[in-house]
């Protein structure tokens, strides 16, 4: 017999869906700026991508010249993660990348995140994804469908905002998305190894300096962190070997030596966008992590006894839909530092763009002293109480390369946070905001909206 009864209503002030690096910057800044927020994630945990892919580092808290760029919500999570030893805080990246990366233990990043959004009063639904949208007259969400365990709800939010990654609300709220989709980047499973000796490793390189990035430091065989971009012969020999199917120039490894794991980021595929996308990809770089953890076994100089000790626990996927918002940000706008009146924050990443077919990264661009990010990005074209933010927000495939680090999305996470808690108080729509209260709630939060 099945029940056809209305499911429970809930209102709140600011709905924030997806609890990765934007969405739990955005729920907490937008229940400490006093707005009844709720969360809903669709997987068991907050975290996201930064936890849960195992991220090598969290990137873009520095521009190259050693600037800080990110302040806010994520230098906060940064500063309680180093009271519990679980990251070394902002170290300097030794392959000169950037100027600095963030190492994080993923659980306690995770654990800490939950922590953290309960300090600031914010009602987290976990295991809950959001299902259907309805829109009025005026095209404002009125209704957000979520399957909680205990059954479906709907949330009536004054604000939305959708940190899912997927942009998931603005397509179920029937936002316009951009349209340059062709170059889409690949997706990638990193997992991390157990049981390696890092001193082995590193004493092969000082051996082998050809074996890394050209500028690259080479660690002391006693250091804390280890991070290494390189291994291109050993990789070279393994594809011509038969070892490897999937030919790449170089991997990067992020190792914790005391720890004896390290995180490999080397996997690749193209995920079709499809009911099985997801699926057809994961089983591919399946058998890739399988085929290297063997290649790192009877290959790689301190990987002899390794074992396979986590996988990421769904597709890493670097882009998917973007926002037509009602400002684009492009190349040239990272590229050449362009200024806005309507900064929410700053960003510094390099755009960072990785092919599906070429064997290296397709191209890695600087960004100089790096840019500002104006508040027209996180706010989609005519819907009124909708924010995005995170890597959906309103960017061209290159900007989106750098737009999408995690740094950069902790601070358009705390922006629409704090803006979908102004509009929620004021009951205006999110482009008629007042930017300057934004910016100055922002600026007393920490945020750095523009070089000082
Ligand atoms: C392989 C790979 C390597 C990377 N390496 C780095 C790196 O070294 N350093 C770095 O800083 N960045 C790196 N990035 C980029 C960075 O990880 C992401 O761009 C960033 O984490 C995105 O954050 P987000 O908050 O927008 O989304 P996410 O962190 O992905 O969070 C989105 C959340 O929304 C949830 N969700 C999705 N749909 C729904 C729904 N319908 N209802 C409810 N919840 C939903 C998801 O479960 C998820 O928890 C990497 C990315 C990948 C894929």
């Amino acid at each position: 017999m099945t029940t056809n009864s209305a499911p429970p209503v809930h209102d709140t002030d600011v709905l924030v869906v997806g609890g990765g690096s934007a969405g739990v910057a955005a729920a907490v800044a937008a229940a400490e700026e006093g707005a009844r927020t709720v969360l809903a994630e669709a997987s068991g945990s907050v975290g996201g991508t930064l936890a849960w892919q195992l991220l090598e580092h969290s990137a873009g808290f520095h521009n190259v010249r050693g600037e800080q760029v990110t302040g806010g919500f994520g230098q906060r999570l940064v500063e309680r993660l180093m009271e519990i030893g679980a990251s070394p805080g902002h170290i300097r990246d030794d392959v000169g990348y950037t100027a600095s990366r963030t190492p994080v233990d993923h659980a306690a990043l995770a654990l800490t995140q939950s922590i953290m959004l309960d300090e600031a009063g914010v009602r987290v639904w976990l295991q809950s994804p959001i299902v259907d949208a309805t829109t009025g007259d005026d095209a404002r969400l009125t209704a957000v469908r979520v399957h909680t365990p205990a059954g479906s709800r709907v949330v009536r939010a004054a604000v939305v905002i959708d940190a899912s990654g997927d942009a998931a609300a603005a397509a179920l709220a029937g936002a316009s998305f951009q349209t340059d989709t062709s170059a889409r980047q690949p997706t990638s499973l990193l997992f991390k190894l157990g049981g390696v000796d890092l001193a082995l490793l590193l004493r092969h390189l000082r051996e082998h300096p050809d074996q890394v990035r050209p500028g690259s430091v080479i660690g002391e065989d006693d250091a804390d962190h280890v991070n290494v971009w390189g291994l291109g012969g050993l990789l070279a020999e393994g594809h011509e070997r038969g070892e490897l199917r999937l030919r790449r120039t170089e991997m990067h490894l992020a190792g914790w030596p005391r720890r004896g794991e390290v995180v490999v980021n080397v996997t690749r595929t193209r995920a079709e966008d499809s009911e099985e996308g997801l699926g057809l990809a994961h089983a591919e770089l399946g058998r890739q992590v399988f085929e290297f953890v063997r290649w790192f076994r009877n290959r790689v100089p301190g990987f002899g006894s390794c074992h396979l000790s986590a996988v990421g626990d769904r597709v890493g996927v670097r882009e998917s839909r973007r926002v037509l918002g009602l400002y684009t940000m492009d190349a040239a706008d990272v590229r050449t530092g362009s200024a806005f009146d309507d900064t929410i924050g700053r960003g510094a990443f390099p755009i960072d763009i990785h092919s599906h077919d070429s064997p290296s990264l397709s191209h890695t661009d600087p960004v100089g002293s790096g840019f500002e990010i104006p508040y027209r990005i996180l706010v989609p074209s005519g819907l009124g109480n909708l924010l995005v933010a995170g890597r959906c927000v309103s960017s061209t495939h290159e900007a989106n390369g750098s737009l999408r680090i995690t740094a950069t999305c902790f601070t358009t996470g705390e922006a629409a946070g704090v803006a979908a808690a102004h509009a929620a108080a004021s009951g205006k729509r999110v482009e008629d905001l007042d930017v300057t209260a934004l910016q100055d709630s922002l600026r007393s939060r920490g945020a750095r909206l523009a070089p000082s």
